[in-house]
């Protein structure tokens, strides 16, 4: 079903009739979709407050600047040589303004170095520089803040002050939404703001456009892949394997790695309609398989080893099988279970046993928003996707040494088949439950797995990216 109240958003004159009677209208979401190797902040503009003696400041400021974007930052942190030089070889602009004044004028984006805060006080800052400048941040603009993980902080006062930014971060997203824009938190571990690029590239850019009040963890738990030139070349020359790709997000996912350069293995159902016609829209082949049958371990080395091997391994076919758990079959549980949790775990098994998994390859599991708040009806599902939060988060230690990163992506509510199987009332209640008042699309989870499959990801491994909008639901 079409979602009429986001037509009227897109009509303006219909979009304030409806608001002035109090129906709320969702914001209409910058969606451009481009390959990674184009520039993306081209003419944004960028207000940075950071320090001078932060590792994160010049990773920041040459990403935006990397991006296009034009830069301002304050005075102190501006007056760096390698700043300059970097702006002027970019050709982009860098402006200063006083240290303990605001940027003057409107911003894209906004991004809050907070990764020195350690005291209660310094929590303040987040009230002084954001609330004047808050109505000066344009419609699906961006807030970022840059902290550590509060786990291993120095101190509990520090721990109390790096888990504050979270709260910040969550409010703050429930009340921007209305304007199309997000808000992020970004943990960086010491010694990791090197690998800030890839992180800030997806939140501050259009790809993210359906994520809202999340936080990414940069660390080095993988060990590093690559240069930055190498980097560069996206998914060239990589071999990609996605499940359930003949429809919904799995075939947007197809398409979307297609597009970075990447060769696509498709898997699906042997009873699959339109299986063939995606693996030949996106160049790549069509693999017919029920990933639950005993044979389909085997199945999958053998043909990775001909590819040479696998690079991107995409766990994303599921099945819902829904009912109360006193009104669900065993058969239903079963199901449920095989498919979303124990088929991911084998495949990925059989891979690394058969060493068909690439050194620094990409090991994507698609979960969901149920696996961390449960939905009724759903006990079977939130196991399952449950379950593979929890392996993505040890399997990363077991294969970083590899240079391998492993990562679930869950979506809220996206658009598709699956969903559109749900009963009419229950799907509108849905689709609204989330800052941006809307569902997302199945090429909104796509970016994000992109973004994760790409060499800028490299930072990001045993973590969850929510792509849900912002969704009222879980942590
Ligand atoms: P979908 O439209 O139902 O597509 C799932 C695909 O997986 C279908 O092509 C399906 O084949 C295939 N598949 C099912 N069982 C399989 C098996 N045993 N072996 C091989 N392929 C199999 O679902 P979707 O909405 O795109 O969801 C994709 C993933 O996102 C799923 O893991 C889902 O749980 C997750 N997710 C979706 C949402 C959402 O709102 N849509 C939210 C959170 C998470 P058939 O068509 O032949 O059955």
């Amino acid at each position: 079903m079409d979602d009429y109240l986001l037509d009227l958003g897109k009509r303006p004159w219909l979009g304030a009739l409806a608001e002035s009677a109090g129906i709320p209208v969702p914001p209409n979401l910058e969606r451009r979709r481009s390959p990674w190797r184009e520039r993306e902040l081209t003419r944004r503009s960028v207000a940075i407050w950071s320090t001078p003696e932060s590792e994160a400041l010049e990773p920041v400021v040459r990403t935006c600047l990397d991006n296009g974007a034009e830069v301002s930052l304050d005075q102190r942190s501006a007056a760096s040589e390698t700043l300059e030089s970097l702006a002027e070889t970019r050709g982009t602009a860098l402006s200063r303004y006083a240290t303990d004044g605001t940027p003057a004028g409107n911003f894209d984006a906004l991004v809050l170095d907070a990764t020195e805060f350690a005291a209660t006080g310094d929590l303040d800052r987040l009230y002084d520089l954001f609330q004047p400048k808050l109505e000066d941040l344009t419609d699906n603009g961006r807030v970022i803040i840059l902290g550590r993980p509060p786990e291993g902080a120095g101190s509990p006062e520090v721990a109390a002050v790096q888990r504050g930014l979270g709260g910040f971060v969550k409010s703050l997203a429930k009340e921007l939404g209305a304007y199309g824009s997000s808000v992020h938190l970004v943990r960086v571990d010491e010694g990791s703001a090197e690998r800030l690029d890839g992180p800030l590239s997806f939140l501050l850019t259009p790809r993210s456009s359906y994520v809202s009040g999340q936080s990414l963890r940069v660390s080095a738990r993988a060990s590093d892949a690559g240069t930055l030139k190498e980097r560069r070349q996206t998914l060239e020359g990589q071999t990609a394997m996605v499940t359930g790709a003949a429809r919904g997000i799995g075939a947007s996912i197809a398409d979307t790695l297609s597009r970075e350069g990447a060769r696509v293995l498709c898997v699906d159902l042997p009873a699959s309609e339109h299986l063939e016609a995606v693996a030949r829209r996106v160049g790549g082949e069509a693999m017919a398989l029920d990933i639950t049958e005993g044979r389909a371990p085997d199945a999958v080395v053998d043909r990775a080893e001909r590819e040479g091997g696998i690079d991107i391994l995409v766990h994303n076919a599921g099945i819902t099988r829904d009912r109360t758990l006193a009104n669900m079959r065993r058969s239903s549980w079963r199901d449920s279970l095989n498919v979303n949790l124990e088929a991911p775990l084998a495949l990925t098994e059989a891979l690394e046993r058969g060493e068909a998994l690439n050194n620094g390859g990409r090991i994507i599991c698609i979960s969901s928003v149920t696996g961390i708040a449960g939905n009724r009806g759903q006990t079977n599902y939130s196991t399952g996707k449950a379950g593979l939060i929890g392996w993505v988060g040890r399997m990363a230690e077991r294969v970083g040494h590899r240079g391998i990163t492993v990562n679930a992506v869950a979506p809220g509510f996206i658009e598709t088949e699956m969903t559109r199987q749900m009963p009419a009332a229950i799907r509108e209640v849905a689709r609204r439950m989330n800052v941006f008042r809307q569902a997302g699309r199945p090429d909104d989870v796509a970016e994000a797995v992109a973004y994760l499959a790409t060499p800028f990801a490299q930072g990001i491994s045993g973590d969850v990216l929510r792509v849900c909008g912002g969704a009222w639901l879980g942590e």
